[in-house]
């Protein structure tokens, strides 16, 4: 196996360092101060700005071609452009819930209209999607979900509600499963629909979270009217009632390659190290080299993951697997840099800020305990009961 880069992916490394480092600098001087969370209203519009920079630059979705908003590069490369983003310490992407959970989905499942409208407007940030798949009654257990759309002449009726739907309040459309089939049951019936949030009968609620940010939104559907034409290629990804299927491609996504890419979790490690390095706790020392080498197995393992989706294998069950190391890992790296840091750890500094929302990993994405569940039965193949 060589692990070596090739030398034009090593100049694609160099180019984007560069970019990275000179346009980073330049969006946080024009702040004039430490960017806002993107999970409030103010520092969502900051974060638009780097996002906007960044599609100017070519680097807004870098492994998409470029007729659709991206720069034509290899998965290979992706994986290089996420280890220099989060290396030079980027911010997060407020546009991640639309580039790295629907957009593969589009590709996937979209019409050449739906795809040649929905993923440049995307990658420009001009359109924001939410993800709108939990509901008061649906959370783990996904199939119960009550949402339902009927078929009109021209369009849908929409009714019903959608929670947990991360930056909702600041997005301009959201993708969601609602039951098409009167009286279907469990995984039938549902389709996956593409919802512009202006759509009158919709109404958006943000709502807190425990640390006070605006980053979550409740969906309330009444008698809302989507128009096949709101979208040009219509609003249906899929078939109508093929909504599960379509939505398990997207879960591929959020658990598997696109969501959480190791760069996060490497540089998390690097300066993990650091500040180990600035002041060793031999105490500890067994715990950071563990979570240094479980960021790194990971990096190698995407490597594997990689190369079988380029040989034509798809993410199957085995994007749980990978879901519960990530989050668990992020938990365990923020974790020990509380413990290093001891009374100096700052609340609102950015090793405590990044250990409250890693709490959130194992629950996001469908919890831990369901992926273990999907693992056990599905890629080890153990009985159900
Ligand atoms: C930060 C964050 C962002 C999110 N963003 C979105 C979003 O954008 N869009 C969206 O639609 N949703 C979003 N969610 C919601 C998320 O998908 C749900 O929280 C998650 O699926 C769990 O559902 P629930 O909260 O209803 O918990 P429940 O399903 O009620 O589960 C409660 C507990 O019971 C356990 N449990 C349930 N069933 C089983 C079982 N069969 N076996 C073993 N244990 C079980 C669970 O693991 C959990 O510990 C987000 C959540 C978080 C935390």
């Amino acid at each position: 196996m060589d692990l070596t880069w090739s030398d034009a992916e090593e100049a694609f490394r160099a180019e984007a360092r560069s970019w990275l480092t000179e346009h980073l600098a330049a969006w946080r001087d024009g702040l004039g101060g430490e960017p806002l969370s993107g999970d409030t209203r103010e520092g969502f519009a900051q974060h638009l700005v780097w996002e906007s920079d960044l599609h100017a630059g070519g680097w807004a979705a870098v492994s998409w071609p470029t007729e659709v908003g991206g720069r034509g590069a290899s998965l290979w490369e992706w994986l290089i452009f996420e280890e220099e983003y989060y290396r030079a310490g980027c911010p997060p992407r407020v546009t991640q819930n639309g580039i790295f959970l629907l957009a593969p989905t589009v590709f996937e499942f979209g019409t050449p209209e739906q795809q040649t409208h929905i993923l440049p407007r995307m990658a420009a940030a001009d359109d924001l999607w939410c993800q709108g798949w939990s509901e008061p009654n649906a959370g783990s257990d996904l199939a119960s979900l009550a949402a339902r759309a009927e078929r009109m002449d021209g369009g849908w009726r929409l009714n019903g509600q959608k929670t947990w739907t991360t930056r909702g309040a600041f997005c301009t459309h959201l993708f969601g499963l609602f039951r098409t089939e009167p009286g279907s049951e469990r995984h039938r019936g549902l389709s996956y629909l593409l919802v512009p949030l202006d759509t009158p009968g919709v109404t958006v609620r943000g709502f807190g979270r425990l640390d006070g940010d605006e980053g979550f939104a409740e969906v309330f559907f009444e008698d809302a009217f989507l128009a096949d034409a709101a979208l040009p290629g219509g609003v249906v990804l899929g078939d109508v009632g093929q909504g599960w299927s379509v939505a398990m491609a997207t879960t591929g996504s959020e658990r598997g390659l696109t969501l959480r890419s190791p760069g996060r979790f490497l540089a998390t490690a690097g300066r993990l190290i650091e500040l180990y390095a600035q002041e060793p706790q031999p105490r500890l020392r067994e715990r950071v080299i563990d979570a240094w080498m479980r960021a790194e197995a990971y990096s190698l393992f995407t490597l594997d993951t990689v190369t079988r989706l380029t040989g034509g294998a798809t993410m199957g069950a085995e994007s749980s697997i990978n879901k519960v190391w990530w989050s668990e890992l992020d938990c365990d790296l923020h974790e020990i840099a509380l413990d290093l840091l001891g009374a100096d750890a700052e609340l609102e500094g950015p090793w405590s800020k990044g250990w409250q929302f890693s709490l959130s990993g194992p629950i996001y994405a469908g919890t831990n305990e369901i992926q273990r569940n999907i693992a056990a039965e599905r890629v080890l193949g153990l009985p159900r009961k």
